[in-house]
């Protein structure tokens, strides 16, 4: 056995994304205690951050200690008791692991469906919340990494309080990358992934709840089945101002990296981050189009960070994809469920949406098709 030297490549898939060398330097630091005071520091500090990326002022703003499923799973156990009817808006691979936390919670999901590629319709959630009076949540993706599909939160989240209910928003992958207003649009739980519009390392969870959500949290009648992601006890040891008690221990260069990424994101501005990533979009469109390539999802809704694309008639999908890899160091995603073998899901998340990489990406692909 040796020490592990992983190749340099260019990541420009679902997630992760590249990571920026300041990223990585931060997170080589020297670890310190997860209650040393200038740890703790620092902690309040990425809430801080959190608070400024989400465009929230939720006290209730931090990274769970585990990667964007433990975000999802945090929302769902806490806010779904048994019994709870569940409003799960599915148009791509997450809105079905909604469903199935939801079922795993004990809860009742009843499911709004729309075709991979395809926004979430508030109409049919209208229609669905109408048909079911005793709904307590809707739960919906907001950026669908499966299809690259953008949905409406502020509408969704509208109806849904119309109906007196909760709203839960998967932005694991929409988060810095497309315009994101949590305190506006009245989402009441969110949760992210640190590995793609952050452009950070893999394995972190910020999620957010407003007063609304953690009143629920308060008061459930049966406890949170998981005892890891209990918000009651996380929100002890995450907690503004009060003496922090010892819940996990934080992985704490993880959150070196975490606070780094913030911090590039504060310097380049949020809504610089949302303009660069619509316009690498842009030119990427622009030169897969001179290839014949062309896309899956609508312009109207179309997520300008996981551009997902019709491999061209003839093609085969793995071999590409190797060679890319192999030759070029590149890669791109396979399609997911619905979509396996049919389409690539070309990232351009957080580091990874610059022009060099567009570039990159379509000669090489130029190439490898052989045009
Ligand atoms: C990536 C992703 C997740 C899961 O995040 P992990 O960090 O892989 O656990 C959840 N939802 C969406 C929309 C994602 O893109």
């Amino acid at each position: 056995m040796q020490s592990f030297n992983p190749p340099v490549r260019t990541l420009m898939g679902p997630g992760p994304s590249d990571v920026h060398p300041r990223i990585l330097s931060a997170m080589a630091r020297p670890t310190i205690g997860h209650l040393d005071p200038e740890f703790v520091r620092m902690m309040d500090e990425v809430k801080q951050l959190l608070k400024y990326a989400f465009q929230t002022e939720n006290e209730m703003t931090m990274p769970v200690s585990a990667p964007g499923s433990a975000g999802m799973e945090t929302a769902f156990v806490n806010l779904v008791e048994p019994g709870d009817k569940v409003i799960v808006c599915i148009n791509g691979v997450f809105g079905m692991r909604m469903k199935e936390n939801v079922e795993r919670c004990g809860g009742v999901a009843v499911l709004v469906e729309d075709d991979w590629g395809m926004a979430v319709s508030p109409e049919k959630v209208e229609a669905a919340l109408q048909a079911n009076p005793d709904a307590k949540i809707v739960a919906f993706v907001h950026a669908e990494t499966s299809t690259g599909a953008c949905s409406d939160v502020k509408t969704l989240c509208e109806i849904a309080h119309k109906h007196d209910c909760l709203t839960i928003v998967d932005s694991v992958t929409g988060l810095a990358g497309v315009e994101l207003r949590v305190d506006e649009w009245g989402v009441d739980a969110i949760y992210s992934g640190t590995q793609k519009c952050l452009s950070c390392t893999p394995g972190l969870s910020p999620i957010s709840f407003n007063e609304r959500a953690l009143h629920k949290v308060r008061n459930r009648k049966t406890k949170v089945q998981s005892w890891f992601l209990d918000l009651n006890l996380v929100m002890g040891y995450w907690g503004q101002g009060a003496k922090r008690t010892y819940h996990h221990t934080a992985p704490v260069n993880g959150l070196y990296a975490l606070h780094e990424s913030l911090v590039m994101l504060k310097e380049e501005g949020l809504e610089n981050s949302w303009a660069r990533h619509a316009a690498m979009h842009e030119k990427l469109k622009a030169g897969l189009t001179e290839l014949g390539i062309k896309f899956v999802v609508d312009e109207a809704v179309r997520l300008p960070q996981l551009n997902s694309v019709w491999i061209p008639e003839g093609v085969d999908d793995a071999a590409v994809r190797a060679e890319l890899l192999n030759t070029y160091n590149l890669e791109i995603g396979a399609g997911l469920g619905a979509l396996a073998g049919k389409v690539w899901r070309i990232g351009l998340m957080g580091f990874s949406a610059k022009e060099e990489n567009v570039l990159f990406c379509t000669s090489a692909l130029k190439k490898v098709l052989g045009k």
